[in-house]
Order: structure tokens, then C-alpha cells, then sequence
């Protein structure tokens, strides 16, 4: 990815006829987690009416409670790829755990007559999990999401990526998403996108924001500011190329991280700012 290896080598992909580079921006939008077929269309119908082909929807959560939701797994995939399909989404980034679910997705994709495409987002939890990246890395069928550990430096999370690329797949997008301290932050996470120039200088991967996690919140300022879309034209100006953000249709009926997600007629709002933000870039 740049570090390592062959500096001849680009880290630029296409993907289902979405380009990733370190010049591209694309918003994936959606649920954290699946939580209905309703709620999975209504976020989908959305996307499409926003002219959006891309989104997120979490089925694998790896929750810090053993008691919280842990997703609705396999059951939810033949819905959410199917919708997909009818609402032009091309790509879905998707957190995996375990191998079994890369497994799980190959199947129902296929059994639905692959109407779209997935990127494996690989969590802040299993950033070092290196046998999960060594068997994401080995397969080539799907780019990956690797986000950045929370509480390890960035060169670690940085070599984390390059498990990745040295067992075959260099199809990798690394995601910024905010850092724990212990200082007592205002935010669920300290925000870091003023790493997106520095993981540009020091790699070539296509540099994601998460704005929802590192703010956790809709909060806003009394001047009308909401800290999500503060925070993602901050991304975007410092040179952002994705930004995964929560939407859903109710966020008081989530079953995970509500508080953070967005209402689906912020929408349009939340895309302007982020054009906005691009072209002051
Ligand atoms: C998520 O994106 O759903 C998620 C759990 O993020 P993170 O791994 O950054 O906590």
C-alpha cells in the first residue's frame, strides 16, 4: 500500500463501476445495523432518491455488551441485497467478524443473482485481529474497509492494512473514525480526521471518515451547528474520499447507536454540506 512494497505500485481501484482512489469522495450512508426490511428500504429509497449509489448497512455487530444486539447476521442479507438491487445500490460496506460471514455474504450474493456489491469493513475492535485480516486479505472478491484501531498508534493500524496487502488484497480503504483518550473528550471519540493528509502522505490508500462514531451524538450548537456535519466538511476539505455516516428512518426505534444516527430528510442537507465542503477543497 505504499509503505512497504513496490512504490510503483497504485492502491486506485474500481468496484462494481465505483472508482476508489485517493482523488475520489463517495458518501455511504445508512444503518449502522439492519434492524428491518422496512427500515432497510426506506433508507435505501433515499439513497436512490438522492441519486446515491452506495450505502452502509451493518448485519455483524460486535457489540461491547454480550447483552446488547449483536445484528440480525445471515437472516437480514437476502432482503438487504435484494433491496439493493432495486434501488441501484452498487456498493454496501458491511462489517465482518469471523470468517464464516465473508462466507455467508459470498453465498446470499450470489443466491440473489448479485444485484450489488460489498466492501468487508473490518471494525476498530479487530484492527490487530490478524488472522481475520490475513483471510480478508487473502481473498480478492471483495475491497476492503479497514478502520483504524482506537487505542493503538497509527503506524500500527497502518501495518494492520498492509496484512491486508501482503496476502493479495490491495483493494483497501482505511477509515478514520476517532481515537479513546482519557481526557475526558465531548465527543464518544476524539476526532482525528486531521490524520486523513498524513495516512495520504504516508500510503496510498483512499482515506475514509466516520463522523458517526467519533462524534456519537446529533448534538448541535446553539447556533444551529450539528457536530456530525461539522466534523465531515472538516474531512472532506483536509481530503477525505469516503465517508461512512448513520442514517435512520427512526432513530429512536435503532437498535444500535441511535443517538448518533441522522433523520432521512437531513439527507439533502448532509450531501449539500458535503459538496460544499469538497469543492472548498
Ligand atoms: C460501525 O461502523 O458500525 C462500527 C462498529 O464502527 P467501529 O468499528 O469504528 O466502532
Amino acid at each position: 500500500l505504499g509503505r512497504h512494497k513496490d512504490e510503483t505500485r497504485s492502491s486506485h481501484f474500481e468496484y462494481n463501476g465505483v472508482l476508489f482512489s485517493q482523488h475520489s469522495l463517495h458518501v455511504f450512508a445508512g444503518l449502522c445495523a439492519v434492524d428491518s426490511r422496512e427500515h432497510v428500504e426506506l433508507m435505501m429509497q433515499a439513497l436512490q432518491a438522492n441519486h446515491q449509489v452506495c450505502a452502509r448497512m451493518g448485519a455483524y455487530k460486535p457489540r461491547t455488551s454480550p447483552y446488547a444486539f449483536q445484528g440480525l447476521g445471515t437472516a437480514c442479507l437476502p432482503y438487504v441485497f435484494e433491496l439493493a438491487g432495486k434501488y441501484g445500490i452498487k456498493v454496501i460496506a458491511m462489517e465482518v467478524t469471523h470468517e464464516s460471514h465473508i462466507h455467508e455474504i459470498d453465498q446470499a450474493l450470489s443466491k440473489a443473482g448479485n444485484p450489488t456489491g460489498v466492501m468487508l469493513q473490518i471494525g476498530t475492535r479487530n484492527t490487530q485481529n490478524f488472522e481475520l485480516l490475513k483471510i480478508a486479505g487473502r481473498q480478492q472478491k471483495y475491497p476492503i474497509l479497514l478502520k483504524r484501531g482506537f487505542g493503538i498508534t497509527l503506524e500500527e493500524s497502518l501495518n494492520a492494512a498492509e496484512y491486508l496487502a501482503s496476502e493479495g488484497n490491495r483493494r483497501v480503504i482505511f477509515c478514520l473514525r476517532g481515537m479513546k483518550t482519557n481526557a475526558g473528550d465531548p465527543h464518544r471519540n476524539f476526532v482525528d480526521f486531521a490524520h486523513v493528509p498524513v495516512v495520504k502522505r504516508l500510503t496510498r490508500m483512499p482515506v475514509c471518515i466516520d463522523p458517526s462514531h467519533s462524534v456519537g451524538s446529533r448534538a448541535q450548537s446553539p447556533d444551529g451547528i450539528m457536530e456530525v456535519m461539522h466534523v465531515t466538511a472538516q474531512g472532506i476539505i483536509a481530503g477525505a474520499n469516503m465517508v461512512l455516516v448513520d442514517f435512520h428512518p427512526a432513530p429512536e426505534k435503532a437498535l444500535v447507536d441511535g443517538p448518533q444516527a441522522l433523520l432521512l430528510e437531513e439527507l439533502p442537507r448532509f450531501l449539500e454540506d458535503v459538496a460544499i465542503a469538497r469543492e472548498a477543497y
